[in-house]
């Protein structure tokens, strides 16, 4: 589903230039959750990034359901829903519904198909209470929801999520994770989710990958991840 070979990225500035990603290879096949880790900074965005196509890598090619991902072809975007930082795929002057409509409308459904689905997407997803609140007056929590909600109407195979719980509370935090483990039971998208949250990303993730120094470290199943975690801590605490 996902293809990514020999990827590379540099920024460069006057006075530096940072190797970001060094040589990233791996795939990720149709119906598997991926966890994205690495210390803040690894290039877990510039990777996400790369992924939807906002930037393009230095070396190395991305294929998503075989279509080739660069500026050149945008193709392979129509398979992909994304919730990047800072939940820029929502309208924070719109009330929930109105941006519920609106990206229905984009996605070509007529005015009496938007009145048909509305109501029944509000519902689905417990926001219908909400409906007339500006989205910038809601919770952070709640923001993040009806970002994420708004990204899977699209229906799309792919689902790409950088930091979904950053900077929430717990009770934010749990209804984000309930809402994802909601989605992932229904085992039809390929999902790639960064995080530092390791509770989301040993509940939700078939398998892990790990980012440091540019350089993908560990590509492992979620299991063998905390049997090694459980090792090191061991060896730490009693060696
Ligand atoms: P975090 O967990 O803190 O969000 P990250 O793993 O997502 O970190 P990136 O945001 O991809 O990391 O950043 C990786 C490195 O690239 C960092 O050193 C960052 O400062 C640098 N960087 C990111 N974007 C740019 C840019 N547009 N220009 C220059 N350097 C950048």
């Amino acid at each position: 589903m996902i293809e990514v070979q020999n990827v590379s990225k540099s920024y460069h500035s006057k006075k530096e230039t940072t190797h970001v990603l060094k040589d990233i290879t791996f795939s990720v096949p149709k119906g598997e959750i991926v966890g994205l880790l690495g210390s803040n900074g690894a290039g877990k965005t510039t990777l996400i990034k790369i992924l939807c196509n906002l930037i393009e890598s230095d070396t190395g090619s991305i294929s998503i359901n075989q279509q080739s991902v660069n500026h050149k072809n945008k193709k392979a975007l129509r398979y992909v829903s994304s919730v990047l930082e800072g939940n820029r795929n929502i309208y924070w002057r719109l009330t929930i519904k109105e941006n519920v409509e609106y990206f229905l409308g984009i996605r070509g459904f007529s005015k009496k198909e938007i009145a048909e689905r509305l109501n029944h997407i509000l519902m689905k997803f417990e926001l219908y209470e909400k409906r007339d609140k500006l989205v910038k007056n809601l919770s952070r929590g709640m923001q993040q929801k009806v970002a994420i909600v708004i990204a899977l109407m699209a229906d799309t195979e792919v689902v790409i999520l950088d930091e979904p719980t950053l900077g929430l509370d717990v009770v934010s935090n749990q209804i984000i994770l309930e809402f994802l483990l909601e989605i992932v039971k229904e085992k039809d998208k390929t999902i790639i989710i960064s995080s530092h949250d390791m509770n989301l990303i040993e509940k939700l993730c078939d398998r892990v990958f790990i980012i440091s120094d540019g350089k993908l470290i560990t590509d492992s199943s979620v299991d063998e991840l905390l049997d090694l975690f459980k090792v090191v801590s061991y060896h730490f605490y009693f060696e």
